[in-house]
């Protein structure tokens, strides 16, 4: 069934005849349609999720509509109804984790994520929710959409996709998973965390900057696949970025590539960490081009089973 899909499409194997197409960026483009992005977005970003954090309940909606999303397109749960369970200043939350295909030790595996939680409802005058549209429903929809679209093919990599709670919370998702794993002793190769991505970078559309820029040849692979899609952010080294998201527990724990891509240079959205970070602010079309932009890149790097190595 799956060869007479692909042939279907037109899309035949060449290398080693797998079951992996030869991706073309146009058509992983199409996968992932502006309508999609949009109402993805709207819903993590909407009141209804009261600003998504444990303590506000808000989160367990968005978390039910990652976990439905997942279920819904192929994804698989890692763990025992997708949950990794934790809890941080006496509210028992979940991290959201899934694979792609099976996990098989003997395989290098790639994790990605974003943080789903944010801030909740604040006490301050006239809008208190705080949506978080670009603090990160915007990540976090860039990581269901990348999943859905690694989840039409078999890959021989191992692929693990996670959405984290309590980030905003000192990062205690993310810690409380990498850590998590390193015990049960999953191989993990290297991660990429996605992070603010709603907003055009100042130098230009269809563009993000990679935290840790140096530390490792994540950026100069991408850009072998995406010529000019991977910047270099001054700030981001000055403001040591690179430790300040998720991707964070990921090195410290297992000593591995573990990058954030952003586009939020801190010129182009006035609103982070604020009532107004709403979805109506954000550069949907733009978002959507790096969410095509990453399923390709991420793709070819899968395909090419490119070693992501630290400097
Ligand atoms: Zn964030």
């Amino acid at each position: 069934m799956k060869k007479l899909t692909l042939l279907s499409l037109g899309i035949l194997c060449i290398t080693n005849c797998t079951d992996l197409p030869v991706f073309d960026q146009q058509q992983i483009r199409a996968q992932i349609s502006l309508e999609e992005t949009q109402s993805i977005l709207y819903t993590l970003a909407s009141d209804d999720m009261k600003g998504r954090d444990s303590n506000s309940g808000g989160y367990f909606k968005a978390a039910d509509f990652v976990t439905n999303y997942f279920k819904e397109h192929g994804v698989e749960p890692f763990y025992p109804a997708y949950r990794d369970s934790l809890t941080t200043e006496g509210v028992l939350s979940y991290n959201i984790v899934g694979r792609i295909g099976n996990y098989d030790p003997n395989q290098k595996t790639v994790l990605i994520g974003a943080h789903l939680d944010h801030i909740g409802i604040q006490k301050i005058e006239g809008d208190s929710i705080f949506n978080g549209a670009n603090d990160n429903a915007a990540g976090s929809t860039a990581v269901m959409q990348i999943a859905r679209f690694l989840a039409k093919h078999n890959w021989k990599q191992n692929i693990i996709v996670a959405l984290f709670t309590d980030e905003e919370k000192g990062l205690k998702g993310a810690y409380h998973l990498a850590k998590r794993m390193k015990k049960e002793r999953v191989r993990l190769d290297y991660m990429v965390n996605f992070e603010m991505i709603g907003t055009t970078l100042s130098t230009g559309e269809n563009q993000v900057y990679l935290t840790g820029y140096k530390r490792s040849n994540m950026a100069e692979e991408m850009n072998t696949i995406s010529a000019g899609f991977v910047q270099f952010l001054p700030q981001a080294r000055e403001l040591n970025l690179f430790k300040r998201s998720d991707n964070y527990a990921f090195y410290e724990t297992f000593e591995i590539p573990a990058q954030t891509l952003s586009s939020f240079d801190f010129k182009n959205f006035d609103f982070y960490h604020k009532a107004g970070d709403e979805a109506e602010k954000l550069h949907l079309e733009n978002m959507n081009l790096i969410i095509g932009t990453s399923a390709f890149t991420l793709a070819k790097l899968l395909q090419g089973e490119t070693k992501i190595k630290q400097f």
